[in-house]
């Protein structure tokens, strides 16, 4: 079922995300993970556009969703940057795309780097969700936001105020950027609401099973470590097993309080970890079954 449908037939999503392996040749280890992760039946398997910050592989982004959907009957959505990328290129994406059924793209500007040559036909997401929704209608159109704001941003009124011209520009699906504190996301929500922001927002959780993963996500987009993730983090962070009981019993805490909240959707960043997943799903299941179902 194509994700717009979803969304008018669910009170909840849930939904997980996958990347490239990082190495080429290494396909076969995402694809036993995508094995591992389907019998979780989530409502969607989105599969990043390069990984973990890095550029390479990002040829294979269509053919893991293809996978994702010929294989597993899940539907995918395929992250698309547009930094640095011509039209053509963009066209040629979506008609890969369209070529293998798929039809949902979440689309982002990128990271900019240094070396990385920006181009000149796009400048921000909502430049390429307005070219995605010109070329053709039939894309559903996903956008990343930031609870915390984006750190490029001068603040977050300013961030509210492009996100408004993102869904001007044919976004009506939002996912957010990782957080731990869910009062930040909880105040994100008033926000968006008072300034007349309504479509679907998905709150992205990412399970934190080591120490050296969040330093280096923090490092990376800026996320608040709060204080019970940091005890948790000086307690655990030097025994692995710990440290890993210890980050998913806190994402499920996470992911149940912003249930009972009302939240629209859960994004799992899987990090390509099937037990972890699995582990988390299973506990948070019967509450968002009971949403669904009630
Ligand atoms: P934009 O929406 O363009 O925003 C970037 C900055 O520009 C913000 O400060 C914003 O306020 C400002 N801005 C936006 N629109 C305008 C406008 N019209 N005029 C002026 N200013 C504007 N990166 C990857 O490389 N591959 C991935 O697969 C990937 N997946 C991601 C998935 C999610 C859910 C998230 C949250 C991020 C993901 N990223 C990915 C990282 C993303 O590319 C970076 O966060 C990037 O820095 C910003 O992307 P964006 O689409 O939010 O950019």
């Amino acid at each position: 079922m194509n994700i717009e449908n979803l969304l008018s037939n669910k009170k909840v999503l849930f939904s997980m995300e996958v990347f490239p392996p990082k190495k080429a040749g290494s396909v076969e280890t995402v694809y036993k993970s995508i094995y591992g992760l389907r019998s979780l039946a989530p409502d969607f398997i989105s599969v990043t556009y390069g990984a973990g910050g890095s550029t390479t592989q990002r040829e294979k982004t269509v053919e893991i969703a293809s996978l994702i959907k010929s294989e597993y009957a899940i539907e995918p959505v395929c992250h698309l940057t547009c930094i640095g990328a011509t039209k053509q290129e963009i066209r040629e994406k979506l008609s890969d795309m369209k070529k293998n059924g798929i039809t949902n793209v979440l689309a982002l500007r990128g990271d900019m780097s240094p070396e990385g040559s920006r181009g000149n036909d796009f400048a921000h997401s909502s430049d390429l969700a307005g070219f995605i929704h010109e070329e053709d209608p039939e894309f559903h159109i996903m956008g990343a936001c930031y609870p915390e704001k984006h750190p490029a941003a001068a603040s977050m009124d300013e961030d509210i105020k492009n996100l408004h011209i993102k869904i001007d520009a044919g976004v009506s699906h939002l996912i957010t950027q990782l957080f731990f504190d869910n009062e930040n996301f909880y105040a994100f929500m008033d926000k968006l609401h008072k300034e007349g922001i309504d479509v679907p927002v998905e709150a992205g959780i990412m399970p934190v099973t080591n120490k050296g993963q969040i330093e280096r996500m923090v490092t990376m987009c800026g996320a608040t470590i709060p204080p019970k993730m940091q005890s948790l983090i000086d307690k655990f962070g030097d025994d692995n097993d710990c440290m890993k009981k210890a980050g998913i019993d806190y994402a499920i805490e996470q992911i149940d309080e912003l249930l009972a909240y009302g939240v629209r959707g859960i994004h799992l960043y899987s990090m390509n970890q099937v037990d972890t997943t699995k582990e988390i799903t299973e506990a948070v299941m019967p509450l968002i079954n009971h949403i669904n179902n009630n």
